[in-house]
């Protein structure tokens, strides 16, 4: 089973409804659906269809629990999110930290990701459910992050972890060397017609100019319009001439 399909997002408590739809399209975005709710304050509720925007349909199969318990009570392991690592407690890691040593695991089943409320975060004795707490280090003394944000940290990290790539650049596919060598043949044919190439005393000139569109390594699209130049050079040369 992959890592993204073992996560599940477990909000606690969540106040604004708003902060449930970014969750929800902060989770998508990053290959994330399991979503679940305990005892949110306004659900379903059309502010968070507003900011889910995409990811509505997490939101239609979000699961609500009454309690923490609920939630993750099939999972094997539970972290929770939190802003305030508290001295009794799990061990604390940062996101990166976390989601390496979870990939590295052995373990299996169905990993919970607890979240706290936007005020308050989460009870002492909701944080002593989870095994381990995860912290995103921040700037400076104000350390809590919007819920969403976190959300979306946490989903990079798990994204890239589980081995994704970016997005896909079109690929440059440079013309081969017979391509090459005929468009260096035009070249030099037209700069001896222009005279800005002087057979008897070339010197580097097409050295330096196989270095320069070397160095470009022009693609189909490129060495057309290069050709085309150069084409269009013979033909004025021609239209002046018959004047
Ligand atoms: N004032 C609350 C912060 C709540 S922010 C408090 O002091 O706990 C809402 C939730 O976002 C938090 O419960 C936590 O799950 C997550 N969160 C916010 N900032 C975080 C951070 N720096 N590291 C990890 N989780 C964070």
């Amino acid at each position: 089973m992959s890592l993204l399909s073992r996560i599940r997002v477990v909000l606690v408590g969540t106040q604004h409804p708003g902060n449930i739809g970014s969750a929800a399209r902060a989770m998508k975005t990053m290959g994330l659906s399991a979503l679940v709710l305990v005892a949110p304050e306004a659900f379903p509720d059309p502010r968070a269809d507003a900011l889910a925007v995409g990811a509505v349909d997490l939101l239609q199969r979000a699961r609500v629990c009454a309690t923490l318990d609920e939630a993750v009570a099939d999972c094997t392991r539970v972290a929770a999110a939190t802003a305030r690592p508290r001295h009794i407690s799990a061990p604390v890691y940062t996101p990166r930290e976390w989601v390496q040593r979870l990939a590295a695991s052995e373990h299996a089943g169905q990993v919970a990701l607890v979240f706290g409320r936007e005020r308050t975060g989460l009870t002492n004795q909701e944080v002593d459910r989870a095994q381990e707490l995860v912290a995103i280090p921040t700037g400076g003394e104000y350390t809590s992050l919007n819920l969403a944000a976190a959300v979306q940290i946490l989903a990079y990290e798990l994204l890239l972890a589980s081995g994704a790539s970016p997005l896909e650049l079109p690929v440059h596919e440079p013309v081969d060397q017979v391509e090459m060598e005929r468009f260096y043949t035009h070249l030099e044919a037209i700069l001896v017609r222009t005279q800005f190439l002087d057979r008897t005393n070339p010197r580097l000139l097409m050295r330096r100019l196989r270095k320069l569109y070397g160095r470009a390594a022009p693609d189909a699209n490129e060495m057309n319009i290069l050709r085309g130049i150069l084409t269009s050079v013979t033909d004025a040369l021609e239209r002046e001439r018959k004047r």
